[in-house]
C-alpha cells in the first residue's frame, strides 16, 4: 500500500478531504516530527494520529484515559480494517500475550493503552523493543496539574521522552488556554514549533447564561420546547443528578442518571442508551463526557456552575458535533460563586494554585456577568479574535446596563451599618425599609440605611448583589449562615467610587426556546 495519508483517508475512513489542519499535522508527524494538537472537539483529532500510524512503520501507541472509550475506538478501527488493539486489564493472559506478538511481529497499526498499563515497568521494558511509529498522546491536558481534569498518571508520561527519543510524539487536546498548552508542551518536550492550534469557534452553538430562580422550573421550560432531543444536563453533586434525572423522568422525558459513585454497570448501561437511543436527556456530573462521540447532542444544560471557561469550553463542546444548531445554556446564582471560592481558599492546595483557580473562577464570572457577546469572551479566553457573534443570548438580546455606583454604594454601607455577618434576605429587608420582627429585635430599623434602597424591588437588589459578588465586591460567608461582609475590593470601591456599570435585570419573559413552557 502507498504511504499516502489521502489514500488512507478515501479507503479507511471513507472521506474526500481533510479538514482544517488536518493534511498539515498530518505530513508533519509522517515526516517524523513531534506536534502538539489543539482542535475543538469533535475537529477530527482522531486522525491526526491515525492516518501517520498507517503510513509509518511500526505501531501507533495511543495513550488514551478511559479503557470504555478505547474499546470503542479499536472496535471501530477494526471495522475499517485497521490492525488495531487496547492492552488493558480486562484483557486475560493470553490475550494479552497475544496483543504482544502482535505488536512485535509488526502485525499491529495502532496499540491503545491507559497511563497506568503504560507505566508499569514490565510494560515499558517490552516496548522499549517493540518497532513504533508513533507516541500519540490524547486528553494531553491531563497532565496539567492546573487544568480542571488532572490525572497525576498522565504527569509520569514524561518518561516516555528518554525512553523513546526517536519516535514522535504527538499530543492532542480539545482545551487549552495558554498556559495549560505552555505546560503540555514544555512536559512532553514537544518544541513550540511544532504547535497546532486550530480556532476555537463552535459557530453552531448557541451560549446562554441565566440567572437561577427557580431552576427546575426553568429547566423544564427549557427541555420541554426540545422534547425528543438528546442532550446533557451538568450538576455539581450525584444525589443532584439523580434527583434532577427523577423530576425529568416524572415529566415525560427519557432521563438517566451518571456519575461517579454508580455501579460501572449502571454506568456503561446508560451511557450505552444516551449513544444509541434518541431523545435522551443525561443527567449528569462531570464524570460523564470524555470520548462521547454522538454527533446529535442538541443541547448542554449546566444546572450549577462549571469549574472553569476551560470546563465549560469542553463541556458545552459535546452539543452540536455534526454542525447542526445547538444549544449551551448555563444557571447560575450568587451561591454557586461563594461556594467556589470557599472551595478553593478552603483546599489545602499552595498558594500559587489558589492565586490561579480564583483567576480562573474571575473569569469564567467574566463570561457569566458580561454585557458583551459571550462567544467574544471564550474566545478571548483562548486567545481568538471574534467580532459579536450574533448567535448568543446578549447578541440576540442586548442586557440594559445603568451606572450602578450609587446602588452598590447603599448596597454595601448596608452591610456594614448592620455588622457585616447578615445574609441578603436581611440586608434587602433593611434596604428597602421592610421592618420584621427580627429587624427590630435587631433595631435595624434605626440604621442610617434602613429604607434608603425602595427605587430597586427585591428581584432587583438580588441581581445587584450577585453582581457584586461576582465581582468580589461584597464576600458571602456559606461556610457559616451566608452572612455577607465587604470585601478589600469593597472597601477600595467605598474610598475611590469608581463608575460600576451594571446590567438591568431582565424580567423573566417566555423567549423563543420556551414556546410550549407552561
Ligand atoms: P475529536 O477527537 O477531535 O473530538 P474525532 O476525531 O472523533 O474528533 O472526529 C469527529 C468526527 O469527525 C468523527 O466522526 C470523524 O470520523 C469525523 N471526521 C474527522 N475527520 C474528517 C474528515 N476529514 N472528513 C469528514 N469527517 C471527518
Ligand atoms: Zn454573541
Amino acid at each position: 500500500m502507498p504511504a499516502d495519508p489521502l489514500h488512507f483517508l478515501n479507503a479507511v475512513y471513507g472521506y474526500d478531504s481533510f479538514r482544517g489542519r488536518q493534511a498539515e499535522i498530518i505530513a508533519h508527524v509522517v515526516a517524523g516530527a513531534h506536534a502538539f494538537v489543539v482542535m475543538p472537539t469533535g475537529g477530527g483529532k482522531s486522525l491526526c494520529y491515525q492516518i501517520p500510524a498507517l503510513c509509518r512503520n511500526g505501531a501507533g501507541l495511543v495513550v488514551s484515559p478511559l479503557i470504555a472509550l478505547m474499546d470503542d475506538q479499536v472496535t471501530a478501527l477494526a471495522q475499517a480494517g485497521v490492525r488495531a488493539a487496547a492492552l488493558n486489564s480486562r484483557l486475560a493472559g493470553a490475550e494479552r500475550e497475544q496483543v504482544w506478538r502482535d505488536l512485535e511481529s509488526g502485525a499491529l497499526d495502532l496499540l491503545y493503552m491507559a497511563p497506568e498499563t503504560l507505566l508499569r515497568p514490565g510494560t515499558l521494558n517490552r516496548l522499549k523493543g517493540a518497532p513504533l511509529s508513533l507516541i500519540a498522546i490524547d486528553e494531553a491536558h491531563c497532565l496539567s496539574q492546573w487544568g480542571h481534569d488532572f490525572r497525576p498518571e498522565y504527569r509520569a508520561l514524561d518518561c516516555l521522552v528518554d525512553l523513546f527519543p526517536e519516535t514522535p510524539r504527538i499530543a492532542l487536546t480539545a482545551t487549552a488556554d495558554a498556559p495549560t498548552r505552555a505546560e503540555i508542551v514544555s512536559h512532553l518536550k514537544i518544541g513550540e514549533e511544532n504547535s497546532f492550534v486550530a480556532g476555537f469557534d463552535r459557530p453552531n452553538i448557541r451560549y446562554s447564561v441565566a440567572e437561577k430562580r427557580d431552576t427546575t422550573r426553568q429547566m423544564l421550560q427549557f427541555l420541554n420546547a426540545r422534547k425528543g432531543e438528546s442532550g446533557i444536563v451538568y450538576c455539581l453533586s450525584k444525589r443532584k443528578t439523580e434527583e434532577v434525572a427523577e423530576t425529568l423522568n416524572a415529566h415525560g422525558f427519557t432521563a438517566l442518571a451518571y456519575h461517579a459513585g454508580m455501579e460501572m454497570k449502571t454506568r456503561e448501561a446508560n451511557q450505552r442508551r444516551f449513544q444509541l437511543e434518541p431523545g435522551v436527556v443525561m443527567v449528569a456530573t462531570i464524570a460523564f463526557g470524555m470520548g462521547i462521540d454522538k454527533p446529535d447532542v442538541r443541547f448542554v444544560v449546566h444546572a450549577d456552575l462549571p469549574s472553569s471557561i476551560e470546563a465549560y469550553y469542553q463541556e458545552t463542546g459535546r452539543a452540536g458535533r455534526d454542525g447542526l444548531p445547538a444549544e449551551a445554556l448555563m444557571f447560575y446564582g450568587a451561591r454557586d460563586i461563594s461556594l467556589r471560592r470557599m472551595f478553593i481558599d478552603e483546599s489545602d492546595a499552595p498558594d500559587a494554585r489558589k492565586r490561579m483557580e480564583h483567576a480562573k473562577l474571575e473569569a469564567l464570572l467574566g463570561f457569566a456577568e458580561t454585557c458583551g457577546c459571550r462567544r467574544r469572551v471564550l474566545l478571548d479566553y483562548f486567545g481568538d479574535d471574534s467580532g459579536p457573534c450574533g448567535n448568543c443570548d446578549i447578541c440576540l438580546d442586548p442586557p440594559e446596563t445603568f451606572d450602578g455606583a450609587l446602588a452598590a454604594q447603599k448596597l454595601l454601607s448596608c452591610i456594614y451599618r448592620t455588622g457585616e455577618r447578615f445574609g441578603q434576605a436581611h440586608v434587602i429587608s433593611v434596604l428597602l425599609g421592610e421592618a420584621d420582627e427580627r429587624i427590630e429585635r435587631l433595631g435595624h430599623d434605626s440604621v442610617s440605611t434602613f429604607g434608603i434602597g425602595k427605587e430597586h424591588g427585591r428581584a432587583s437588589w438580588r441581581s445587584i448583589m450577585r453582581q457584586l459578588i461576582a465581582q468580589g465586591l461584597v464576600t458571602a460567608d456559606v461556610a457559616g449562615h451566608g452572612g455577607l461582609s465587604i470585601a478589600p475590593k469593597g472597601r477600595d470601591f467605598l474610598r475611590d467610587k469608581p463608575p460600576l456599570n451594571l446590567r438591568v435585570l431582565k424580567k423573566p419573559k417566555r423567549g423563543k426556546g420556551a414556546k410550549q413552557g407552561k
